[in-house]
């Protein structure tokens, strides 16, 4: 990475903050370089060390070793370290994602949607912010199978890959983005009302919509949503968020469907039967 694109990564406060002490410069330096760093020691006669502490695509912190004398066996051990912990973060990154698109893959979904549920339990214990909620919305890809049959897997798996992106740069940081099968995928918003995720997931449905995907043209996405309630079951809300995207893909397709609303207005069945591998689309 250059020295630029590192500057320009950095928290603007880290640089501007005028609480920086001599330290921080050397850790602002090792930041900048992303090279071990050795200083003399501001406690005592000795010397300080600073290693990066590389994370997945950026350095995540540093391992500051102060010390009597500079000896490098202890300095290459803790480099040693370093990079053991950042293999280690490698193969947890690798673990949780789907290797075509690196979106969350769906063992991660499995292993995630009974802390979010959790976490909605508690602040609705806590009774905060009752009006928003995390809601999970299903997204699947219209009439993927023909793109298949017409140009070809490749080109089948670059509209996945560039889907995922889309999703992405659509959504916030604090969303959870998983690939939850072959076409489908599957968001969670947090902190929202029915109405912003409504807003939210028909801002990505058009932006699918508008984008010519090479080759292949346009792409259309039916997208069935829930608001996730702490009283039901991981399978309850899959089911239901399915019956609005099966709503959705009924009629019409390329459209974004509400269970909460499909339900107010009687279209959908209350009553879910427990599926623990729903068929989506
Ligand atoms: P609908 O609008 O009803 O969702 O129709 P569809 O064609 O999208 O749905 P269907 O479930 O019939 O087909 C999904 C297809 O997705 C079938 C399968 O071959 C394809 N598929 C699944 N995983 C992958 C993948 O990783 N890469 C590619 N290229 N295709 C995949
Ligand atoms: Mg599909
Ligand atoms: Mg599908």
């Amino acid at each position: 990475m250059s020295t630029e694109k590192l500057g320009d990564q950095l928290p603007t406060e880290n640089i501007h903050t005028p609480l920086i002490l001599e330290l921080e410069e050397n850790l602002l330096s090792c930041y900048l370089t992303n090279t071990q760093i050795t200083t003399k020691s501001k406690h005592h006669d000795g010397v300080q060390v600073i290693h990066p502490v590389q994370g997945i695509d950026k350095i995540t912190g540093f391992l500051v070793i102060d010390s009597p004398s500079f000896i490098q066996k202890d300095q290459d051990m803790a480099a040693g370290f370093m990079r053991i912990y950042y293999n280690w973060s490698q193969l947890i990154y690798d673990n949780e994602r789907d290797t075509l698109t690196a979106l969350l893959n769906r063992k991660t979904f499995d292993a995630q949607i009974e802390k979010t549920l959790t976490a909605a339990h508690s602040q609705r214990k806590r009774n905060e912010d009752i009006e928003h909620f995390n809601c999970l919305a299903i997204l699947d890809i219209d009439h993927f199978k023909k793109i298949n049959d017409k140009f070809g897997h490749l080109y089948g798996d670059e509209v996945l890959l560039l889907f995922a992106n889309i999703m992405r740069k659509t959504f916030r940081d604090t969303d959870q983005l998983f690939r939850y099968g072959g076409e489908e995928f599957v968001v969670i918003l947090t902190n929202v009302t029915e109405e912003i995720a409504m807003s939210i997931l028909q801002r990505f449905r058009k932006q699918i919509e508008a984008h010519v995907f090479p080759q292949v043209g346009n792409v259309t996405v039916s997208i069935g949503f829930v608001m996730i309630s702490e009283q039901n079951l991981p399978s309850t809300i899959l089911e239901q968020a399915d019956q609005a995207l099966y709503h959705a893909k009924e009629h019409g397709r390329n459209q974004v469907r509400s269970f909460e609303t499909l339900q107010t207005e009687g279209k959908v069945n209350s009553e879910v039967t427990y599926s623990n591998d729903i068929e989506l689309f």
